[in-house]
This record gives C-alpha cells, structure tokens and sequence, in this order.
C-alpha cells in the first residue's frame, strides 16, 4: 500500500463484535498512531446491536437476546467504560438458581467449574446416592496424560467424574452457554484451563479446586464477589449507545446493506452487495460463521471451508410479562433443565428477581423469560409463537409445581443460528481461518466463532481486530510493512 492519509475502513456487520471494533478503531485503543480513518459499518438487518436486543413487553424495554455480561473481564469493561456507563454497571440481586432435576428444583450447587465439583460433596443434593458414590469412586481413579488435539467434553468427564455430574450439571450449565450437547463439545475451546489439566493427566476435581475459589457464606462486611453484570436497561443499551458513539465519531452506519461479498482491489478491497461496492484499505468482517463464509467464499476460500464447518444452535426465547400480586413469589434468579429430563423448555430466568434494573420498572408487574431449542433441535423454531409460549407455560407451571396465571403480555423471540458451537477441533477451525485471513494485510475476523461465545469474549475479538486494521494503517501510513502484513 502506498504511504497516504484518509484511509478507509469497512465493518461488516453490526452485532456487538462489528460495532465493537468501529469503536475501538476509532478510539485507536493500544495506541497504533495515524490518523483515524473513515469508518463505515455495514448492517444487513433494519437495526444494530444482533443478540443484544430489547423488545417491548408489558409496556416495558426488556433484553430479549443477550442480558449478562463477564464483571471479571477487562474487555467488557473497557467499552462499557469507554461508553461513559460505568455509573449504570448493576450486577444481579441474587446468584441463587436451581436445577430442575426428577421433577423437584434443587439448588444449583455454588462453587464448581461449569458443574464440574471442587470435591466429591461439591455436586450439592442434585446427585443420587448412587452417583454421588461413581463420582467418588471415577475421581479417584488416575488417568494419563491425553496426547490428543481435543476431546468432546462429555465422554472426557464422564471418565474423570461419572456420567451423572455430566448430565444433571455440565450440559446444563454449558448447554446454557453454548445451547449445545455435551457430547459434541470441545473440551480445548470450552472449558480450555480443565483441558490443559486433563491433558497433563492431572485429577479433574483437583484442578477445579486451583481455578474456583471455595464457596463461602455471605459475609456482609466483605466486599461481593461479582461475577456478572449488565447496565441499567438491559445489554440492549451498548449497542444503542455504542451506535450513537459511532456517529458522534464521525462513522457512517448503514442498516438494511446486507454485503455480498470482498473482493481484493491491489493492495485494497472492495465491499459489494445489492446496494452497491465501497472501496476499503481495511476490512472486518464481524459476521457469524455462515454468513462470514458468504462473504469471504471467493476470496479467501481456505477461511471458508473452515466456517462452512461451525454448526450453529438456534433458540427460541420467551418473556412473559405476569401480574405481580397473581404469580406470586418465585425462587431465586431461575433454574436450568438437564437435556436427559427431556422437557421443551431448557431454562428460565426469573428477570425480576435476578435484575434490581428489571424488578424496578414496575411495582405490578414482573418479567420472566424462558428459553427453548439446543444444537440439533431446531424444530421448536417453526412452531407458531402460540404453541412456543404454551410449551413455555406448561414446563414452568410444572417446575414450580402450580398453576400460573395468564401473562399479561407476551413476547417469542426466534434465535435462528444464535449460538456458534464449539465443536471438537474448533481450535483448529478458528486457527485456519485466522492464518488465511492474516496473510492479506488490512483484512480481519471479529465475532462470537473466535475467541469465545460471550460477550466480553465478542468484544476482545474485536478489539483484536481494531488492533490489526490500526497496525495495517499506521504502518501503511508509515510506508512500513507491519509484521502482520508480512505473516
Ligand atoms: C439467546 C441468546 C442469549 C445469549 N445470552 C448471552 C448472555 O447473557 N451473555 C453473554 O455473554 N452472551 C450471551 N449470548 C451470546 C452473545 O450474545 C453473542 O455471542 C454475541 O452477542 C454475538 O455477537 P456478534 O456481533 O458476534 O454476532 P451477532 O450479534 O450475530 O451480529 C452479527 C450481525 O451481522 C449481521 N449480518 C449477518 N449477515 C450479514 C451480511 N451479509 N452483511 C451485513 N451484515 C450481516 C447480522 O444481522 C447481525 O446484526 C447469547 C446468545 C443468544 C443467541
């Protein structure tokens, strides 16, 4: 690229990843130098913010994607920081939730690594006595080092642990965060410091115990320990604000400009789609698996056919809006269903008990929302929204063991493709696809396939990208290769 100034940047898509690194390159947040380039985001659907998403129900904005976010993580906090929302940072009410087991709610035992125990008592009341005893004698049992790239996560602590914690706790907690099946995980890139663990050969409880602090009692002298948060209104708001950050900073954001394709230009690219090409000295394609692939199916086909591999969960979620005098008290933030009890719905969060944010909005109303479908059980989504809500309503009523009365409003929100899956070699996936994209200067991936599915994970991925598009550009400016340039 010849030394010259005004340079030019394309982010495709407007999820919170594409909106993320928007920002950062125009915050130039390491610091690359050069003068800040032009910035136009493009957005296929009518709206910015994807999965961060608010809809109106029971006369009030309620998150119906996304609503929490990593407290510990310095990504998530530094664009909530650099947004200005730090003094509406709100954490929840209460960390108490259950596991709808054998038809009883029991809580959710405190203190393990995504159901993974620190010790034998650590799987709390959810385990029969029969497994509590396989889990005692399966952790005692010395396994050797894994000289494998990658194992599911389900057989490899069904090993170390029996399979019951697997069932009653893992999938449920990673099938919240992932919609996924155990079994079909990878251990590497879901739970990857147990991973490094079980590799060494070293005893699982073991290594849980040196990652997760003991659970202790609530002490109210000492400080609370967060661990996750969102802002007043609901994740929703980032990327509102981030969008209107975006403008204020002189960015072009267009919705409703789905991209087709990039194409190489000599040392820049070109961004085409119906609406017509843009010319860019850099591009970030800030897109889920599918659709990156779309996009970068011609020009870099090696990082294509490693996308085309990502399979994707979708979901459906489902806030109810209820009377508060008529549903009554309900129990700590939610409960999460194991997929062996074979209900429709896979948890529920109980919004207003969870978030002071959510339970302040009204004195007589609460929302609480459900969610339905994992990886490879889509067919709930073509369901009209009357069947969802009911299959919704019946599975609560049963957990809570009584009758409920009828929401005052209601609201279905379909998740088609929501949720990336970390698959057995997704590591290597995500590595193929980062040295295909990395050997043409200028050009970057950011997005929930990479770094993480979460959040904070998103927004590291993209400023990971603002970092590579601003070194591009600085040393373009400079009429230097930069190293990334020359990889
Ligand atoms: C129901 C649900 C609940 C979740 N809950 C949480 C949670 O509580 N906490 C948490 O940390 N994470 C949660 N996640 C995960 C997290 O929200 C997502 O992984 C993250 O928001 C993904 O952001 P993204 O920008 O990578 O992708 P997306 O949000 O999917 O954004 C991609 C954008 O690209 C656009 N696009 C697609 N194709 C094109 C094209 N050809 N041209 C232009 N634009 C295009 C899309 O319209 C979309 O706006 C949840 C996910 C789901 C589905």
């Amino acid at each position: 690229m010849q030394p010259r100034t005004g340079y030019v940047v394309v982010v495709v898509g407007a999820g919170i990843a594409g909106l993320s690194a928007a920002h950062a390159i125009l915050a130039d947040d390491h610091g690359a130098g050069a003068d800040a380039p032009r910035v136009t985001v493009l957005e296929a659907a009518d709206r910015v913010g994807g999965v961060l998403h608010g809809v109106e129900v029971g006369g009030q904005v309620v998150d119906v994607g996304a609503e929490s976010m990593l407290y510990g993580n310095d990504d998530a906090r530094w664009l909530v920081s650099s947004l200005g929302l730090d003094d509406r940072i709100t954490h929840p009410a209460t960390t108490s939730a259950s596991v709808w087991s054998r038809g009883r709610l029991v809580p959710l035992p405190k203190g393990t690594l995504m159901g993974v125990p620190r010790s034998p008592r650590g799987a709390g009341d959810v385990l029969t006595e029969d497994e509590a005893a396989d889990l005692r004698e399966a952790s005692t049992v010395q396994h050797p080092p894994v000289h494998l790239p990658d194992l599911p996560v389900g057989p490899a602590l069904a090993e170390r642990v029996g399979r019951a914690v697997v069932d009653r706790l893992v999938e449920p907690l990673l099938g919240g965060v992932y919609a996924g099946r155990v079994d079909d995980l990878s251990m590497r890139s879901t739970m990857p410091r147990l991973w490094t663990a079980v590799a060494a050969g070293e005893p699982v409880l073991d290594a849980v115990a040196a990652i997760v602090p003991e659970p202790r009692e609530p002490d109210p002298d000492a400080p609370p320990r967060h661990v996750f948060f969102t802002i007043e209104g609901g994740t929703n708001v980032v990327p509102r604000v981030l969008h209107d950050r975006l403008l204020a900073d002189g960015a072009d954001v267009r919705t409703g400009w789905p991209v087709e394709r990039i194409e190489p230009l000599g040392d820049r690219y070109r961004v085409v789609g119906p609406h017509g090409a843009i010319e860019a000295d850099a591009v970030v394609v800030a897109l889920p698996a599918p659709q990156a692939a779309g996009v970068l199916a011609a020009f870099v086909p090696a990082a294509a056919h490693a996308l085309v591999g990502v399979e994707l969960a979708s979901m459906a979620v489902v806030t109810m809006a209820f009377d508060r005098t008529e549903i009554g008290a309900l129990p700590g933030s939610g409960f999460l269903v194991p997929a062996v009890e074979r209900r429709d719905i896979k948890a529920a969060t109980f919004s207003s008990g969870k978030w002071p944010w959510v339970d302040a909005l009204s004195p007589d109303t609460v929302w609480l929302r459900t969610s339905l479908g994992r990886a490879g059980e889509a067919e709930v989504l073509d369901l009209p929204d009357e069947q969802i809500l009911d299959l919704a309503l019946a599975d609560l009523a049963a957990a809570l063991g009584r009758e409920l009365p009828t929401p005052v409003d209601t609201h279905v929100q379909r998740w088609v493709g929501g949720l990336p899956q970390y698959g057995v070699g997704h590591a290597d996936r995500v590595g193929t696809v980062r040295a295909a994209v990395g050997r043409l200067p200028g050009l970057a991936v950011a997005g929930a396939t990479y770094d993480g599915v979460g959040i904070a994970a998103t927004i590291g991925s993209a400023r990971a990208a603002a970092r590579i598009v601003r070194d591009h550009l600085a040393g373009a400016a400079a009429g230097t290769l930069t190293e990334g340039d020359a990889g």
